[in-house]
């Protein structure tokens, strides 16, 4: 016979967005006794993740200031026809500082870890060790539900923090090398530079399929070191990813799919950003907003989190419809033409997108001029894609 475990709010997987609502709760509530509970040994597990200062408004940055690890001004870009710098800002969280943060700030029984979840609902939470915890509220913020519901490309990719020889000599992100051979869709490289001879090197893929030969990519990490110079001396840590591009789909199934009357958050919620798939923008303002609500019970928490990633999942139209332009109106091999085409613009205009706040105007702009993909196939995926 398992514990019954009673608790003001339960938040069901220690993840980004799970982590994000219990450090925002706990500055904001700290009335609140609150449970997260997560499967695995740490919360957060282990990524590093990263975002531009400006996805994050001003109001909101309290909450993710004490997570940044590594902060920069400027960043550069790197295409066949066009290397650029621009001036905005460039941050990034590691898992280990976000595990030390969260559970620093939370006392010690607030936070279950090793407890595998097998269901939940808007009051309660069944363990797999015969546990049980009963909440006023419960939020939900497992990891994504069935992305069978939506019609995806794929943003993959391989991370190594590489140790080097000697100093690079670089004081600012690359966070886009197109310079590379054009492989499995639009491929670049991006460069984090962590320390004096520390570099993140990541190679990614906008690709139609989701695998990933993660043995072919270290090769191919290796040779990119090499060509820029770098005596890699040990791989320090690596990371893999594949998140989904938002090309089109039925929001009201991907909710659904992982039950209708409990609250979700982070890409449980489906809030992602539709051209990068890119979470921890949604995943810091969902935070600050639901610290902010007053009834945190589990019908009205169920109601706010679905009401705001659907006027979210509104939102990403725009970006869904540029995605099924890129992947199925133009052909892979071209698509690094679209994106250079891209960082041609003004650099506000550049942020705004990242951030999910493209202006009316921005919008216009990104659409006039020659297309970067055939008219006719644009028209037609235009009407048969569910990118609205
Ligand atoms: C390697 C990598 C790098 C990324 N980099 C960035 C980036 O730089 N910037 C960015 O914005 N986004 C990035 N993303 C995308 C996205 O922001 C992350 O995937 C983010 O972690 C998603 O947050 P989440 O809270 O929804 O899910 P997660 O962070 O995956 O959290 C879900 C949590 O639920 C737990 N869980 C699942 N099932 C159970 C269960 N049954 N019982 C208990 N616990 C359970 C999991 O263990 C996990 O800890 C990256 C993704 C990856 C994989």
């Amino acid at each position: 016979m398992g514990t019954t475990i009673p608790c003001d709010l339960a938040i069901v997987g220690g993840g980004l967005a799970g982590g994000l609502i219990a450090l925002a709760l706990k500055a904001k509530r700290p009335d609140l006794d609150i449970r997260i509970v997560e499967a695995g040994a740490s919360l957060g597990g282990d990524h590093v993740w990263s975002f531009f200062g400006s996805d994050v408004v001003e109001g909101d940055r309290w909450l993710v200031a004490p997570l940044v690890v590594h902060g920069w001004r400027g960043y550069d870009v790197a295409f066949p026809h066009l290397s650029r710098d621009v001036d905005a800002t460039y941050y990034s969280l590691t898992s280990e500082r976000f595990d030390a943060v969260v559970r620093g700030a939370l006392p010690a029984d607030a936070v279950m870890l090793g407890r595998k979840v097998l269901a939940a609902s808007a009051t309660a939470v069944v363990l797999a060790d015969g546990d049980r915890v009963e909440a006023k509220g419960v939020i939900d913020a497992r990891g994504p539900g069935d992305l069978s519901t939506l019609d995806l490309g794929w943003q993959k990719f391989v991370g190594q923090e590489l140790a080097l020889a000697a100093p690079h000599g670089i004081d600012r992100p690359r966070v886009m090398d197109a310079t590379v051979e054009q492989i499995d869709g639009y491929r670049f490289i991006y460069c984090l530079p962590f320390g004096e001879r520390r570099m993140f090197v990541e190679d990614t893929y906008y690709s139609d399929t989701p695998d990933l030969d993660g043995a072919a990519i270290g090769v191919r990490i290796a040779d990119y070191a090499r060509a820029r110079g770098w005596d890699v001396t040990g791989v320090v840590r690596g990371e893999a990813g594949v998140l989904p591009i938002t090309l089109g789909g039925d929001f009201d199934a991907y909710w659904r799919s992982t039950g209708g009357g409990i609250a979700k958050a982070g890409m449980r919620a489906g809030l992602f950003q539709p051209a990068t798939g890119y979470s921890l923008p949604d995943a810091v303002r969902l935070a600050v907003r639901l610290a902010a609500e007053s009834d945190l019970s589990g019908a009205a928490l169920a109601r706010f989190t679905h009401d705001y990633a659907r006027a979210a999942w509104k939102r990403g139209a725009f970006y869904r419809m540029l995605g099924a332009m890129m992947f199925r109106a133009g052909e892979p091999a071209e698509r690094w033409r679209i994106i250079e085409r891209f960082y041609r613009l003004d650099p506000m205009l550049i942020t705004r997108f990242y951030a999910g706040r493209s202006s009316l105007k921005d919008k216009a702009r990104i659409l006039t001029g020659k297309p970067p993909v055939p008219v006719g196939r644009a028209i037609r995926v235009l009407r048969t894609t569910a990118w609205r």
